[in-house]
């Protein structure tokens, strides 16, 4: 199955976490990174008074069910040093599940798609540039629409370009 993450980092390192995240998910036998695009910085959302992200999307293939590649995901955050309390405050690293292909899933710990990237520059920018064509299965708008509505919230700005397939096979 095709799916697409966001990750994200606001504090230390905040490129090489990214890369080691990406790296961390495929050294996973049952994930690949397929495509990822390139890097940009962006504004904080909901809480301000923190330093800015850098943001980037990266496409994985993976035979796991969803709450198992959420499992991996949560594993990775920690393993990276990632602790409860940054909710909404800084963070090393910010890995979501966006979309997983045409599927819609409601739990107690995972909502597919994510609940509230469309309405996140952020989120939504980074995957323009690696699935514009992918469909939100809720809206049945593709990224490139979404990304285009005046409601989207936050500035982001290009930083660096994706990493080439060696910084992180
Ligand atoms: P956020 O990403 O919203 O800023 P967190 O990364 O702290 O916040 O995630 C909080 C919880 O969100 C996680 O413990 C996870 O169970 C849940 N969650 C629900 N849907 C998703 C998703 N699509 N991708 C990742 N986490 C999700
Ligand atoms: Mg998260």
């Amino acid at each position: 199955m095709l799916v697409h993450l966001s990750l994200g980092s606001n504090t230390g390192d905040r490129e090489g976490f990214l890369l080691s995240a990406l790296r961390s998910l495929n050294a996973r036998n049952s994930v690949r990174v397929v495509s990822v695009s390139s890097v940009y910085e962006t504004e904080p959302i909901g809480y301000q008074q923190q330093p800015d992200f850098l943001n980037l999307a990266a496409a994985v293939e993976t035979e796991l069910a969803p709450l198992e590649l959420l499992d991996v995901i949560q594993d990775i955050e920690s393993q990276l040093g990632r602790t409860p309390t940054e909710r909404w405050g800084p963070r090393v690293i910010d890995i979501d599940i966006v979309l997983w292909g045409g599927l819609e899933l409601e739990s107690e710990r995972l909502t597919i798609p994510h609940r509230s990237f469309r309405e996140r520059a952020f989120v939504l920018e980074p995957l323009l540039e690696i699935a514009g064509d992918a469909i939100d299965p809720v809206t049945g708008m593709s990224i490139a629409d979404l990304a285009a509505r005046p409601t989207v919230q936050g500035w982001v700005r290009p930083y660096r370009p994706a990493p080439d397939a060696g910084s992180f096979v």
